[in-house]
């Protein structure tokens, strides 16, 4: 889009969750394309220092602070109900949702009733919510696109296809730290053990889905509520070296795939310009020599079972994705603060599932209440 003066119209973006991984990596591309994008909104939960230098280089119209820490300016807007302003504001086109976990779910569904466009980093949000979601979109005229690097290779494979074209979808999981090790060695995993991501620099509660495969669950359920399809049309499969995003089958058998060194620039990029592709430097030129060989493993589901128990509860509907996500959210934290071990994250879940996934879900409240029920549950499991 150009302006009257031959200028390109540029597009604001909220961008919520501003210092994570995520965030920090929005901010180096939203750098390097200042001519199509400005950043009119800025929110973190509590690091005020860095969300100041963030404001300061950017510039947005609204800074939001979840958590009201130490000094802050006195513009800024402070509380969980910054999220929703900054979603919602006139002045954003695109919410990048870089918010970890069940906490960014108001901010996408106010967002998809505002009409924005939601750069869906948060996927526990659609997890948790896939249907109100999809409502809230068709009610307010908002859209999702993924900025997971899995979901965006998918979509970069089909747009401009049609749906029905698409026999099935292939996930790709790096298998995480973990991959070979022998079932008898992930009872001793450590912390450290487990924030040792072999391709992918990340926030602390993604790596440790990524090392329980939980994370390929919740993608699983994402991509069914993203791309339409049954679960049954939904594979995975490990590529250790990351390069494969995912790959897309065809009816008539052929198979597209996306690939790139394993940086989250490129889809952070494509979620803000598809189905647009634009010029960037940041991303460096793929060698395939260098990246050989790519492999493939079947998953080995013994030694994972959270990526069955979360599609599972993605087949089963109604709360239970959102007990699954409630119970990962909260073991992860538990086993983060060194209270359970490794392998109790995937025991956590399977009780709570078997115990609450029968829920309701079909409103934000009934989510939530399964939300709360959930971590009620596994802090009750292990008496925290
Ligand atoms: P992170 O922990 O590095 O950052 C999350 C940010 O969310 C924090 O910096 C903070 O600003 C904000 N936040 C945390 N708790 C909050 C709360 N209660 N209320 C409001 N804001 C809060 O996490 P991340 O790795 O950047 O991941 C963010 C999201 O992106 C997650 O949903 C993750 O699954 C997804 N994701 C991350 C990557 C990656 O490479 N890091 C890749 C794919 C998807
Ligand atoms: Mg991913």
């Amino acid at each position: 889009m150009t302006t009257p003066a031959g200028r390109r119209a540029t597009r604001g973006i909220a961008l919520l969750g501003s210092t994570g991984s995520i965030g920090t990596t929005a901010l180096r591309v939203l750098d390097r394309q200042r001519d199509r994008f400005r950043v009119s909104a800025l929110t973190a939960f509590a690091n005020s220092s860095l969300l100041e230098e963030q404001a300061a280089r950017f510039t947005p119209s609204f800074v939001g602070l979840v958590q009201n820490g130490g000094s802050h300016a006195a513009t800024w807007h402070v509380g969980r109900a910054c999220l929703v302003e900054a979603a919602t504001r006139a002045d954003v086109d695109i919410v990048l949702n870089a918010v970890v976990g069940a906490a960014g779910l108001d901010a996408t569904l106010a967002a998809l009733e505002a009409g924005k466009r939601v750069a869906l980093a948060n996927k526990e949000t659609l997890v948790m919510a896939g249907d109100l979601a999809a409502a809230a979109a068709t009610r307010g005229g908002g859209e999702i696109v993924p900025v997971d690097s899995e979901h965006s290779a998918i979509l970069q494979c089909i747009t401009g296809r049609p749906r029905d074209e698409v026999r099935r979808i292939i996930l790709t999981a790096s298998g995480g730290p973990f991959r070979d090790w022998p079932a008898e060695r992930l009872a001793t995993v450590t912390v450290a053990d487990a924030l040792h991501h072999p391709t992918w620099q990340m926030g602390r509660k993604i790596t440790v889905d990524s090392a329980t495969l939980a994370n390929k669950a919740l993608e699983v359920i994402e991509a069914h509520y993203l791309f339409g399809l049954p679960y049954d049309r939904i594979d995975v499969v490990v590529h250790p070296q990351s390069i494969i995003h995912s790959l897309v089958e065809f009816v008539d058998g052929s198979v597209l795939a996306q690939l790139s060194a394993p940086t989250m620039e490129l889809p952070v990029l494509y979620a803000l310009t598809h189905p647009e592709r634009v010029p960037d430097t940041g991303v460096r030129p793929f060698d395939p020599v260098a990246c050989s060989p790519l492999t493939f493993e079947p998953v080995r589901h013994d030694q994972f079972p959270a990526l069955q128990l979360g599609v599972e509860a993605g087949r089963a509907g109604g709360a239970a994705p959102a007990v699954f996500n409630a119970a990962n959210e909260q073991a992860v934290a538990l086993f983060l603060e060194g209270r359970i071990t490794f392998t109790d994250i995937a025991r956590a879940i399977r009780s709570a599932l078997d115990t609450i996934a029968g829920s309701p879900g079909g409103s934000r409240d009934a989510v939530l209440a399964a939300d709360a029920h959930a971590r009620r549950h596994v802090r009750g499991l292990f008496s925290c």
